[in-house]
């Protein structure tokens, strides 16, 4: 028997180094030798735009203009559908409490938000009760705006926060008197057929040049009381929420919008 076996192997260890040295011989083709030109290409060249003058505060060339301290034509009122009611003045708008809500006359899928906003110097209240208002990215995921210059609140309602979601990493916040800069980067969520999400919305939130959200995604509409919904929806406005707080309104300047 044991000498069965070792016959065994020795056939077998003969087996593998000859098919070893039958694969040895077989050539392949060789990889085509690559050169530094086989990797780049030239078109389609992406469109020239010509970036906004800090100095001056302009949009880029292929932003649209929300509001370039002149008028709110690009706007009406959320409530009637008529013109937006806000104040606007020395080149900022005002929120008018009574007027409620304004939103964009154009919806947008994807985009990229700039606006400029400033608690005004003399604000009273605490927590939510001081500067509140906010941004509605497609009519339904609120990033929030409040003063939270020495002013807390719960985190995930405070500015920077995807309200009622996720609070933001940090709080870069400058003074009442003082402009805010919002840059928000959106993505828009891509639905099944049952109108849940494939994909969920996203979004980028820097705030006077700090990160605040980085590519969080919203798990459904921001809420005031109760859980995210989540329902099949396609382009929709930007809204600027005229919160009911008893604080003095808050002030917008330079919103511009670019779709990717
Ligand atoms: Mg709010």
């Amino acid at each position: 028997m044991k000498r069965f076996l070792a016959l065994s192997l020795a056939v077998t260890a003969a087996m593998s180094v000859a098919a070893f040295a039958q694969q040895e011989e077989k050539k392949y083709p060789e990889p085509e030798k690559m050169s530094p030109r086989m990797s780049e290409y030239w078109t389609p060249q992406p469109k020239v735009v010509t970036p906004g003058d800090i100095k001056t505060n302009t949009a880029p060339s292929d932003a649209i203009v929300l509001f370039d301290g002149k008028d709110l034509s690009a706007w009406k009122s959320k409530k009637t559908g008529e013109a937006a009611g806000w104040d606007v003045k020395g080149g900022v708008v005002t929120v008018n409490k009574k007027a409620g809500d304004i939103m964009t006359k154009e919806e947008f899928g994807s985009f990229q938000l700039h606006l400029e906003w400033r608690i005004p110097k003399d604000i009273e209240g605490k927590s939510q009760a001081r500067g509140n208002s906010g941004v509605f990215l497609q009519g339904k995921y609120e990033v929030q705006i409040l003063d939270n210059y020495e002013n807390e609140t719960y985190v995930n309602g405070m500015v920077g926060s995807l309200y009622k979601q996720t609070p933001p990493l940090v709080n870069p916040m400058r003074k009442p008197g003082e402009w805010n800069v919002y840059d928000i980067i959106y993505t828009a969520p891509v639905f099944k057929e049952d109108g849940t999400y494939l994909y969920r919305p996203r979004v980028t939130v820097i705030l006077n040049g700090v990160v605040v959200q980085n590519n969080t995604e919203l798990l459904g509409t921001t809420e005031y009381i109760g859980f995210p919904k989540v329902a099949k929806h396609g382009d929709g406005p930007i809204i600027l929420q005229s919160h009911g707080d008893p604080s003095k309104p808050i002030s917008f300047r330079n919103m511009w919008i670019r779709k990717m």
